[in-house]
């Protein structure tokens, strides 16, 4: 008889587990996926191109009815799970039912950070995460509309350009002297504003939001320097806190997410996390890359194979129509590292390289990012990029795999070696 397995939340994570075990031990559990949501699994990183009137809503869904039914995997979406006992193994459901569990999988993702601020539950403040927000944004925020985004990372710009996009007057107002800081460095971050700026989107830096103001609703922020900026709507995307609740509320051992060992298992046996919710090794990841491969991980231990999670590479793009962006690794140089610039701002290109002992570290591009992918595979093999060095900047093309002799002496090789057009 099959184990019953379920699977607490309807995302991008629980829809790869689903797939991964089932091309792996089909039939081997009886999987139930309980969703919030009440929807089919949908491409949660396409909702900014929907935002922006790229895709349409309808087209993101990553699975179709019959794919769930042909592999038997029950569906229960539109409810909430809201209690869990490790002991008696079962999951109580908003609808008071419960299911019965052998091995239980938490896939709940995250949640917008709502900061601690007056007027932050005044009409017209609107967070970005699901398809309802996206509703909500195009009731709220339309042509005409003054929008201010508050939080310069991806998710805050991918937001103010659809918004931009739909007609809106957008200010974008970021905590930290530059844009995106946790993927681009001081440099491709002013390519990156510049870019944005041209777009007609205003980018005001270190501003620290002290409220939110309105009477009835939303008419402007006022920041903590008393500059104010009139808006009819703000978007608030300032960072994601994992669901956990549930899980600590059952006992399961909970940090800054549900936290895992390398098999992605918590501390009750046979209770796994995967996804934005889980923590493992002290880091949540926010992209979904790293829930893909926890899925792949875990459906491997789920039938018994060997199977280890060391963490992930992160890479980024922005989907932003006209802006090449992509970012990986430890693009920061530290010690211990050499680093390759090309850099053109006439015609808008950047490109840094980190290595640290003949290995590819990190990279920054800005502009042209066709070897984006390329320079992450390198990353994540760890293949000494010794015999490539000399053309490496220039991308895969120009790289040929046969060794070269190093163009500059070794003594010199840890100067960073910058190719800049004035
Ligand atoms: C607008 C936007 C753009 C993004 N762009 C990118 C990008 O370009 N690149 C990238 O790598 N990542 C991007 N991301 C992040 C990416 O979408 C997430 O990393 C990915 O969705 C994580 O998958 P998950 O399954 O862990 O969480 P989710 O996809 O969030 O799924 C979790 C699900 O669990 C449900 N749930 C929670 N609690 C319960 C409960 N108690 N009972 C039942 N169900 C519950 C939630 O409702 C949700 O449906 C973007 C995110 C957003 C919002």
């Amino acid at each position: 008889m099959s184990e019953p397995l379920v699977i607490i939340g309807n995302g991008m994570a629980a829809a790869r587990l689903a797939d991964e075990l089932s091309a792996r031990a089909l039939g081997r559990y009886a999987v139930a996926v309980v969703g919030e949501e009440p929807r089919l699994t949908y491409n949660r990183v396409l909702l900014s191109s929907v935002l922006a009137g790229e895709v349409a809503s309808s087209d993101i869904e990553l699975k179709p009815p019959s794919w769930w039914r042909d592999r038997g995997i029950t569906l229960r979406y539109g409810c909430r799970a809201t209690a869990i006992d490790t002991a008696a193994r079962t999951v109580t459901l908003a609808d008071g039912q419960s299911l019965e569990f052998s091995k239980l999988v938490f896939a709940t993702g995250s949640q917008p950070i709502r900061p601690a601020i007056p007027g932050m539950a005044l009409p017209g403040v609107i967070t970005f995460r699901d398809i309802n927000d996206i509703w909500t944004i195009w009731h709220r925020a339309g042509s005409g509309d003054r929008v201010v985004v508050i939080g310069g990372g991806l998710l805050g710009l991918e937001a103010a350009y659809g918004l931009a996009k739909a007609g809106a007057k957008v200010t974008v107002l970021h905590l930290m002297d530059r844009l995106m800081e946790r993927q681009l460095d001081p440099k491709a971050a002013r390519m990156l504003q510049r870019t944005i700026e041209a777009m007609g989107i205003e980018v005001v830096l270190n501003a620290d939001t002290a409220e939110i103001n309105g009477a009835n609703r939303v008419e402007g922020v006022t920041l903590k320097d008393g500059r104010t900026i009139e808006a009819n709507a703000v978007v608030v995307a300032i960072g994601i806190r994992a669901n956990a609740d549930l899980a600590r509320s059952a006992g399961i051992a909970v940090k800054r997410g549900i936290v895992v060992d390398d098999a992605l298992e918590t501390n009750i046996p046979g209770v796994h996390a995967i996804g934005e919710c889980a923590e493992h090794r002290g880091i949540c990841y926010g992209l979904v890359e790293p829930a893909y491969e926890h899925a792949s991980v875990l459906a491997d231990h789920l039938i018994g194979r060997p199977a280890r999670y060391d963490g992930s590479v992160l890479a980024t793009n922005l989907k932003v129509s006209g802006v090449n962006l992509f970012s990986a690794g430890d693009f920061l140089a530290s010690d211990g590292t050499d680093e390759i610039l090309l850099s053109d701002p006439g015609i808008g290109i950047y490109k840094k390289l980190v290595m640290r002992d003949d290995r590819l570290v990190g990279a920054v591009l800005f502009g042209d990012t066709a070897d984006g992918l390329w320079y992450l595979d390198l990353i994540r093999s760890g293949a000494d990029i010794a015999p490539m060095r000399n053309d490496l900047v220039f991308g895969r093309a120009f790289s040929a795999t046969t060794p070269k002799k190093p163009c500059i002496p070794a003594a010199e090789a840890s100067a960073p070696i910058t190719l800049e057009a004035a």
